[in-house]
């Protein structure tokens, strides 16, 4: 096993113990094999959260503005190695090169919004009732935190997680997703490069089933903070509740674009396309659901297809291509059975629909376009998370019947309306149910300094990003200074 391909545990880059590998294959081409990496088993979890707690003990004391400083290195060598990165990334799970850079750019602009953080980390000061008395909240850290991430955003998911979890003071067990060991361990290279001390992140790679729910039940671990499917977040929630471990779910979406008849019907158009087939169709925040008024449906909908059916589809890595491949078989089984499901509900399918495998493309798993039309808001195309490029057009008469069939799912994360009309863009920001609404925007591109997660079943009501993910990752302590020399009773000594 070649050295970039091991767990990264307590500063030492080791095999598993149970010396099984899997492998990770190039999506758009199966036969490029990226590398072999461990199949990590609870012993190999337990020894990452040992010396993740014993790193702890250090870490938690090194001055915040020293820690801000190494995570600001850490944005300077993401930066520098960005372009080596992104074409590993795109190498590894497929979408196009633009994107791949964008994901690393989300982890560059992670790292220097967070280590600003470290000479500001505020918390209060107060007047006290009684004379004599200082009060003040700080946040302390935690411990040991759980990283458990998909493979969608291999870089900007595991970082900003990991990097306001490394400003609070806590340290670190990452657990990526089997499909994206490699972007991982460039992260684990590039932390060693800045200074993060040997034990403050440690990397197990390996099954979610196996190292991820070992990690997940290890009584050591005090945050687990998971993003992926809603099914695994259910089970990872039931462990946590029962063991009273803190826990922040990033789960699914069914987001959804509404156009208005008064809108920019062009600039609807270039955010359909862009939010539902950027990356694949594989953002938690994709648009899934297309709801257009009556008045305009069938100018968008020519309009949607003329384009679609033009996006070249192939290998992220040459830069004229726009769409690359599903990320595995699995996935694309999963995306072609949707499609079997919605012509069997009675949508009608406009375009794509079949497995792409034109020319050099037989070997990795393209998909075409699709569009479906005719959809009912209850159809199970409408309602429940394909993670693919499928898109779902709904008709409506009104304003207020688009903003019901939006909010009609049982996801909450990402939302999008185009219109012209101020007061209906004011309406929909206070009636949508949804963490994330763009006004004339796609459902997609979220900004590092804004709260981000979803309502309903795509979350448990935590908010990662913006100065909201410290809530996730450390603990509010109040303090009390009584410089008066005296016992002093609250709510008695100065009560009428
Ligand atoms: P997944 O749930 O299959 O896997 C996510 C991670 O959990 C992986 O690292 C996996 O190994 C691990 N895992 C699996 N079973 C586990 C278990 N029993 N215990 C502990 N860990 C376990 O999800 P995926 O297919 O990798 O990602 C796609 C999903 O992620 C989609 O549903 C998508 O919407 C969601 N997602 C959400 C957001 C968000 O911020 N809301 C962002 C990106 C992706």
């Amino acid at each position: 096993m070649s050295e970039s391909c091991k767990n990264y545990i307590d500063g030492h880059w080791l095999e598993a113990t149970t010396h099984k590998t899997f492998e990770n294959r190039n999506p758009a081409d199966r036969h490029d094999l990226i590398g072999l990496f461990p199949v990590s088993g609870a012993d190999d979890v337990d020894q990452a959260v040992q010396a993740a707690k014993r790193a702890f003990a250090r870490w938690r004391l090194v001055p915040g503005p020293k820690r801000g400083e190494i995570l600001y290195r850490v944005g300077e060598l993401l930066r520098k190695h960005k372009e080596e990165i992104a074409r590993g990334m795109t190498r590894e799970m497929g979408k196009i090169l633009k994107e791949s850079r964008g994901d690393v750019q989300e982890g560059i602009d992670t790292a220097l919004y967070v280590a600003g953080e470290g000479r500001r980390f505020f918390g209060q000061t107060t007047p006290s009732e009684l004379p004599d008395k200082f009060a003040m909240s700080v946040r302390a850290p935690i411990g040991v935190c759980a990283l458990i991430t998909p493979w969608n955003f291999p870089m900007a998911i595991p970082t900003w997680k990991m990097f306001p979890a490394l400003l609070c003071g806590n340290t670190v067990v990452f657990k990526p997703a089997e499909d994206t060991p490699h972007t991982a361990v460039k992260l684990a290279e590039i932390l060693t490069e800045a200074g993060v001390p040997p034990g403050v992140v440690n990397l197990i790679h390996g099954r979610g089933e196996e190292a991820g729910a070992a990690l997940v039940r290890h009584s050591d671990v005090r945050v687990v903070s998971f993003t992926g499917s809603a099914a695994v977040g259910r089970e990872i929630a039931s462990v946590c509740g029962q063991n009273l471990k803190r826990v922040s779910l990033e789960l699914g979406g069914k987001n959804a674009q509404i156009v208005m008849e008064d809108a920019d019907l062009n600039l609807a158009l270039e955010g359909a396309l862009w939010g539902a087939f950027g990356t694949t169709g594989q953002r938690c925040t994709a648009t899934s659901r297309l709801i257009l008024h009556r008045d305009i449906k069938k100018q968008l909908t020519e309009m949607l297809m003329a384009r679609a059916e033009k996006i070249k589809i192939g290998d992220g890595l040459d830069e004229s291509v726009e769409m690359g491949p599903l990320i595995n078989r699995a996935a694309r089984e999963k995306v072609h059975r949707y499609v079997q499901i919605g012509k069997a509900e009675g949508a009608r399918l406009l375009i794509g629909g079949a497995i792409y495998d034109e020319g050099n493309w037989a070997d990795g798993y393209f998909y075409r376009p699709t569009i479906f039309d005719q959809v009912i808001p209850s159809m199970r195309i409408a309602q429940e998370e394909i993670f693919g490029p499928v898109l779902s057009i709904i008709e409506v008469n009104s304003f207020e019947e688009g903003i019901d069939v939006l909010n009609a799912t049982a996801y909450g994360l990402s939302s999008s309306i185009y219109t012209r009309d101020v007061g209906r863009a004011f309406r929909a920001m206070r009636d949508i149910e949804a963490g994330i609404t763009y006004i004339n925007g796609p459902t997609i591109g979220a900004e590092v300094h804004l709260p981000f997660g979803g309502v309903k079943d795509t979350g448990n009501g935590h908010r990662e990003a913006g100065t909201t993910v410290y809530d996730i990752f450390s603990e509010w302590k109040s303090i009390y200074v009584d410089y008066s020399g005296k016992l002093q009773k609250a709510q008695i000594d100065n009560a009428e």
